[in-house]
């Protein structure tokens, strides 16, 4: 089995930059999947041995009142097609309101998922995971996308969960 894994947060925390890296590409390679709409990206990964497939997505925008506002479609398409999904937000952010109701709407679909701090290159990441914590999410990675720093070892952990 290739695990799915989709890569979901607001826009601007770096989810493309993510995907680029675990893809290897700066433009997203299409996997061609019968049946799915192209408003998500699809990319093929591999760490050592193991391939796996990674879902980019639009972002979930900031401010708006309700589950189905706040997570684009495609977002939730994302999340339902995936194994185990990436929550990601800006570490140099505090949590918003949306990344309240995401993390929620994960716990009710007893999704697989993990919460990602991306930019702790430029952040103090203790002060920034401890703003997070509060999502309430069981997992959390601290990484900088841009950089590659944690990456390989959260990717290594999420795959041996298959
Ligand atoms: P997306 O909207 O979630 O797909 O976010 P992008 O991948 O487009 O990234 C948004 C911005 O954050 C870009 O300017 C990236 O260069 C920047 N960015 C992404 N990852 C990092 C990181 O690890 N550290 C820093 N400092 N900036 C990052
Ligand atoms: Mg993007």
């Amino acid at each position: 089995m290739v695990p799915v894994i989709a890569l979901v947060g607001r826009p601007n925390v770096g989810k493309s930059t993510l995907f680029n890296r675990l893809t290897r590409t700066r433009d997203a390679l299409v996997a061609d999947f019968a049946g799915l709409t192209r408003d998500r990206k699809y990319g093929e990964g591999r760490m050592g041995e193991r391939p796996f497939i990674v879902i980019d997505t639009g972002g979930i925008s900031g401010d708006e009142t309700g589950i189905d506002t706040v997570m684009a479609e495609q977002s939730l398409l994302a999340i339902e097609e995936a194994d185990v999904v990436l929550f990601m937000v800006d570490g140099r952010d505090g949590r918003t309101a949306s990344e309240e109701m995401i993390a929620q709407h994960l716990r009710t679909r007893q999704k697989k998922s993990y919460l990602v701090v991306n930019k702790i290159d430029s952040v103090d990441a203790d002060s920034a995971a401890s703003d997070f914590y509060a999502l309430g999410m069981e997992h959390l990675y601290m990484i900088a996308a841009a950089h590659g720093r944690g990456v390989k070892q959260m990717v290594d952990e999420v795959l041996a969960g298959f």
